[in-house]
């Protein structure tokens, strides 16, 4: 069963990484730019969220 917020964070990460490739400053770890860090706080909060919820499912 897909897992929406699985597919987002996911989504986030490629995206994230796809800009970082294309910038020339942004790192794959560390964003340098203001859309990279933009991007990268998106990905974050949603792994965030998503291994949140993954401690809470073994709990
Ligand atoms: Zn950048």
């Amino acid at each position: 069963m897909p897992d929406p917020l699985y597919q987002r964070y996911q989504s986030a990460d490629r995206a994230y990484q796809a800009h970082a490739e294309s910038c020339g400053c942004c790192t794959r770890d560390i964003p340098e730019c203001a859309g990279g860090k933009r991007l990268r706080e998106t990905f974050e909060r949603l792994q965030d969220a998503y291994l949140a919820r993954l401690k809470q499912r073994t709990r």
